[in-house]
């Protein structure tokens, strides 16, 4: 089984909180810029993915979606 994550921009504020609990360092911040000026976080190693949910449970935006697939 695999994992996909997938992160809202519209919502995220850029916290960091995400990129922070990831044990496998799959998300980073300050590459897409979001409508409200906020440096969003985004997947950059997203096979790394082992859909832990973690950064879905502590982004208090609720902008992180974890699909296993
Ligand atoms: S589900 Fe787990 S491994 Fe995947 S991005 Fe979130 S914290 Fe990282
Ligand atoms: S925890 Fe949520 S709001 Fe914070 S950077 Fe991650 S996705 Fe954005």
């Amino acid at each position: 089984m695999s994992a996909m994550v997938e992160i809202n921009a519209d919502l995220c504020k850029g916290c960091g909180i995400c990129v922070s609990v990831c044990p496998s360092r799959v998300l980073a911040l300050g590459q897409v810029v979001n409508s409200q000026g906020y440096a969003t976080a985004v997947p950059v190693l997203p096979m790394a993915c082992t859909g832990c949910r973690y950064c879905a449970v502590m982004c208090p935006d609720v902008a992180i979606r974890v699909m296993l697939t």
